[in-house]
């Protein structure tokens, strides 16, 4: 089955980050960073619903801009989420304009904002174009199992990194696939309908084996017939269930062990990691003193997440002429060429 997203880095591995998550057939959108958004179209732009912020250094935050110019006029609620501090920056951004008209609006914009303070707490506030986006404080939120978003196709988890300032890294989960195999159905004596969405709400709620399923149906004659069934008996005559897609987006960690755990925790088994390669090891001192890893690093920390897929990004403009060699040390130490 297809995945339901695709992901892409929105500038070449120099310019700003920002990862830009569209969902398959469907006019909806994620956005991993804010940092320069005009390669996108307005289009993709207007289908963002949400946006996770890493932290509010320049390059990860300057697309903000972007992203509120455009929906200027549309009846929306974006939903942010950040660090600590966020919603005050947030707030600053926005009173960085005069907004008098503002109230006269029809469309209103709204935007919704989180902080997360830790894994289990966060407070949220909201701002209004027409209040002059003014700060509404919704208070405190409570925080489970450090996931952020959890609809039926995915759910967004995060981590706390150290970057000298806390900065999130996020993994982009989506929901098992959960597909019926008919003929067994059939073989089983049993309708396809309506109970085969029960059975996998069943499976996607994590329900155990014994769990029994109660099935109604008519059948021709129009008798009502009734049938029970183990959900572990259906889910392994009936259903093939296929582990969704996680995307994981790492940006700007200090190079330590605590972090390296973190990174490796959130990142486990990814499908693809979105990663910063900011220096090469051969200056893993500057790196370390401005709060980056090197490709070295993150090649290391791809493997020990036994990803599938790594794509190193956010080069400093430094290796402008070397963009190869850094590419390859992050392969070797992926690939386990090199120790790391
Ligand atoms: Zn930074």
């Amino acid at each position: 089955m297809n995945p339901h997203f695709q992901a892409r880095l929105v500038n070449e591995p120099f310019g700003d980050p920002a990862l830009y998550v569209a969902f398959t057939f469907r006019r909806r959108a994620l956005l991993f960073d804010l940092g320069d958004l005009r390669p996108l179209s307005p289009r993709e732009i207007l289908a963002v619903e949400a946006a996770f912020v890493s932290h509010t250094h320049l390059d990860h935050f300057c697309g903000f801009d972007t992203l509120l110019r455009l929906h200027i006029g549309r009846e929306k609620t974006l939903a942010l989420f950040g660090p600590a501090g966020f919603i005050g920056q947030v707030e600053a951004k926005l009173a960085a304009y005069t907004w008098n008209l503002a109230p006269s609006f029809e469309a209103d914009l709204v935007f919704t904002v989180t902080e997360i303070e830790s894994d289990e707490a966060g407070r949220a506030a909201e701002f209004r174009l027409r209040e002059r986006f003014a700060r509404r404080d919704l208070g405190p939120v409570v925080i489970k199992d450090r996931t952020l978003v959890a609809e039926p196709d995915f759910r967004v988890r995060f981590a706390i990194l150290d970057h000298g300032v806390p900065c999130l890294a996020f993994a982009l989960e989506e929901s098992r696939h959960v597909n019926v195999w008919r003929n067994e159905v059939e073989a089983l004596d049993l309708p396809v309908g309506p109970w085969l969405a029960d059975l996998k709400a069943a499976v996607h709620r994590d329900e155990p084996d014994d769990l029994p399923l109660r099935i109604h149906w008519r059948d021709e004659t129009g008798e009502h017939r009734e049938r029970e069934h183990l959900l572990g008996e259906l889910r392994r005559r009936c259903l093939s269930v296929v582990p969704g897609q996680r995307i994981v987006y790492v940006t700007d960690a200090l190079p330590h062990e605590a972090n390296f755990r973190a990174i490796v925790e959130l990142a486990k088994d990814a499908d693809f990691l979105f990663g910063e390669a900011t220096f090469l090891a051969e200056d893993a001192e500057v790196a370390a003193a401005r709060g980056h890893l090197t490709a070295c690093d993150i090649g290391t920390l791809a493997r020990r997440a036994g990803a599938s897929r790594l794509i190193p990004f956010h080069f400093s403009p430094r290796y402008s002429e070397r963009a190869e060699e850094v590419e390859a040390e992050a392969g070797r130490a992926f690939t386990g060429e090199t120790a790391g």
